[in-house]
C-alpha cells in the first residue's frame, strides 16, 4: 500500500468560473490559474502523484505550457489515474477538504463525489470531500482565495 497527500491553493478573483470538484458552483468570483484552476482535483492529482513519488502536478502538467490553457481539471484527474493504474497501483480510498469562507459549497459536495467517483472508477463510498470554513482567519476567509487538502491510499493490483 502507498499513501499520498496533495495540497493547492488559488487565488479568488472577479471574472473566472469557479470549479471545485469537476463542479462548476455559481458564484461572482472564480478561481485564477492557468487551467479552469479547480483546487480541489488538483490537491487530488498530487496526492496520487506522491503516493508513488511521481513528482507533482506542476512537472506532469506545466503552467507554462499552452496546450493547458484552460484545460478541464477532469482531464488531468484522468491522465493522473491511467498513470497509477499504468504503475501497477490501483485507489483503496481518497479523503480531501476544501477550505474556503464563501460560497457554501454543501449543497455541491454530492455532485463533486459523483464526478470523482466516476473518474477513479470507485464506489461512492470511497470519495470523500468535506468543507471547512477557517474560523475567521487568513486567505480563505478574506475570500482572497480557496485551498484544498487531499489523502488517497492505493494498493498495489
Ligand atoms: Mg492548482
Amino acid at each position: 500500500m502507498r499513501i499520498g497527500y496533495g495540497y493547492d491553493v488559488h487565488r479568488l478573483v472577479e471574472g473566472r468560473e469557479l470549479w471545485l470538484g469537476g463542479v462548476l458552483v455559481p458564484h461572482h468570483l472564480g478561481s485564477l490559474g492557468h487551467s479552469d484552476a479547480d483546487v480541489l482535483l488538483h490537491a487530488i492529482c498530487d496526492a496520487l502523484l506522491g503516493a508513488l513519488a511521481l513528482g507533482d502536478i506542476g512537472i506532469h502538467f506545466p503552467d507554462t505550457d499552452p496546450k493547458y490553457k484552460g484545460i478541464d481539471s477532469k482531464i488531468l484527474l484522468h491522465h493522473v489515474y491511467d498513470l497509477i493504474r499504468s504503475e501497477g497501483y490501483g485507489i483503496a480510498n481518497l479523503d480531501s477538504t476544501l477550505a474556503l469562507q464563501r460560497p457554501k459549497v454543501a449543497p455541491y459536495i454530492p455532485e463533486m463525489r459523483k464526478t470523482i467517483a466516476a473518474i477513479l472508477e470507485l464506489p461512492l463510498n470511497c470519495v470523500s470531500v468535506k468543507a471547512t470554513t477557517t474560523e475567521g482567519i487568513g486567505f480563505e476567509d478574506q475570500e482572497e482565495g480557496v485551498s484544498a487538502y487531499a489523502v488517497v491510499l492505493l494498493e498495489k493490483r
